[in-house]
Order: C-alpha cells, then structure tokens, then sequence
C-alpha cells in the first residue's frame, strides 16, 4: 500500500513536551500536518496553548522537571488516549553561565527540566509507550552535548551530553519493546531560546556571528528540526536507533 507522505502519523498519539513555542512548535505543527494527534505538555504561555488546542492540539499544563505533575499527565493521557507512539523530549532552558560563575541554582534549574524532564516523562510514559506497535523516542539535544563550544555553554552542554547518553542507553535498554530511541542534536536555531530579548539589530549581529561558523553560511529554523524529528519517529527511520543526528549547517569551529 502506497502511503501519502503526509498521513505518515494518522492517528498516532505524540507526546510532545515544550510544544508551545520554538522548536517544539514546529514539531507540533509538523505531525498535526501529518494527521497525527500531539499532546502538549506546557508550563507557561497559556495564549500559546489556547491557540493550539484551537487547531486540534491536546495540552496539558505540566512542568516536565516536577515528577508529581508528570505522573499526573501520564494519567490524563492514559484516560483521554490510552497510549503513546511517540515522545518528543523537546522542552529545555539555556542559562549562561561561565564555568567561573558557577551558581548552583541555576545549574540546578538546567539539571532539573533539561535532563531530568526527559528521564521523569519517559520514565512515567513508558508503559504507554509500551502499547503501541512501533514506539519512538527522539530526545532534542544540542550541538553543545557532542563538544561544540560558546562562551557561558560548558552546564547546558553538561545536561545535553546527559540527553545523548541517555539515548544511547535507552535505546540499548527499550529494543527489546520495539522502541527506537534517537536524538537530534541542533546547531544555532532562530528561537525564543537564542534570540529573545534582541533587539532587530543585535538579532541580525547573531545570526551574523552564526551563519559565519558554518560551512553553509545558515542558521537554523526550527522547521529544519520538526523535519528530522518526524523522519525520525515514521516508520521510515524503522532500522535506525541509538542515533544523534547532528544538525548544525556544518561546524566549522
Ligand atoms: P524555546 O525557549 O523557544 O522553547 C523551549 C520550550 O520549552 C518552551 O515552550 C518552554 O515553555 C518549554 N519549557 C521550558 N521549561 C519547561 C518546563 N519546566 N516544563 C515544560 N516545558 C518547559 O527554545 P527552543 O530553541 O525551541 O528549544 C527547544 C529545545 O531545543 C531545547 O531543549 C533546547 O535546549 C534545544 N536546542 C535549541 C537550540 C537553539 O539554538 N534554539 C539549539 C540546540 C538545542
């Protein structure tokens, strides 16, 4: 049978986490193109979140690095979809912080929702994760996590090389459910992230200093990683796990 590329996810539930903005949206809006049915966990822009769930999108307010809440999303799920097919750990924070600064609490804050925000939502969706056919796990990583060096990075890579072990191990311990575990480990990528709080031309000066480090001359949209989260999750990617697919225009630094 011959299958549309774009019902690639008809009727498959996708949980993604940070769905509401950046990356995370256009990977919510990727599969809602694709017919799938993504799940949002979200814990702050509400407007963002409404308007989502005008098009379609089941959200839950839920912040990934509490375990409490992400249990309590696990059973909203269990009720409303009754599985999963797919976990996208997307959401995540950067905070500056030259390895001289060191702050606890702030490193705290990345350890608690960019690592252990996918180890809680993985660990708690797990048994839905279980019931479907052909599970897949794509974690969002960053080039950060594989060595790629920026001033203030060296914590937030700490918790992306977290992300990208985290993979490979589970990938090693899922198999055996028929449950692919790959990461996507993004460049510099035109969001809220990296670019708020900019104005127009200190904005234009980043992307500058970005597209000059890659051997393309480009930054990244997040469309650029919906794309490979997608590929990633279909069956398409059925022989592929344990993987980091690194996009970054080619680093040359
Ligand atoms: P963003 O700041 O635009 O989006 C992050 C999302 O995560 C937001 O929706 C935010 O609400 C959500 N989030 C934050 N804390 C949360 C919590 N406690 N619970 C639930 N959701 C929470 O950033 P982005 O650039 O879209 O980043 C998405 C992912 O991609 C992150 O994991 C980031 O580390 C990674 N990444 C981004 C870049 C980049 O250049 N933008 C590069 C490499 C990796």
């Amino acid at each position: 049978m011959v299958v549309s590329y774009h019902m690639r996810f008809k009727d498959k539930v996708i949980l993604i986490t940070g769905g509401t903005r950046g990356i995370g949206r256009a990977i919510t809006e990727a599969f809602l193109r694709e017919e799938g049915l993504p799940i949002v966990l979200y814990n702050s822009a509400e407007n963002e979140a409404k308007k989502l769930r005008e098009k379609g999108v089941f959200t839950i307010k839920c912040d990934v690095g509490n375990r409490d809440e992400v249990k309590k999303s696990k059973e909203v799920v269990e009720k409303e979809f009754g599985r999963v097919d797919v976990i996208v750990n997307n959401a995540g924070i950067m905070v500056l912080m030259p390895f001289e600064e060191f702050d606890d609490e702030k490193y705290n804050k990345m350890i608690k929702i960019n690592l252990n925000g996918a180890i809680y939502t993985t660990y708690e969706f797990l048994p839905l994760l279980k019931l479907s056919k052909n599970g897949a796990i794509v974690n969002i990583a960053s080039n950060a996590g594989i060595g790629t060096a920026a001033e203030g990075t060296t914590f937030y890579a700490i918790t992306k090389a977290g992300i990208i072990i985290l993979t490979r191990r589970l990938a090693f311990e899922l198999g055996k459910y028929g449950i692919r575990v790959n990461a996507v480990a993004p460049g510099w990528v035109e969001t809220d992230m990296t670019l708020s709080g900019k104005n127009q031309e200190d904005a234009e000066k980043l992307r500058e200093l970005f597209r000059n480090k890659t051997v393309l001359k480009t930054t990244g949209k997040p469309e650029d990683i919906a794309n490979i989260v997608l590929f990633l999750s279909s069956d398409e990617a059925r022989y592929i796990t344990g993987q980091v697919i690194v996009a970054d225009g080619g680093r040359i630094d």
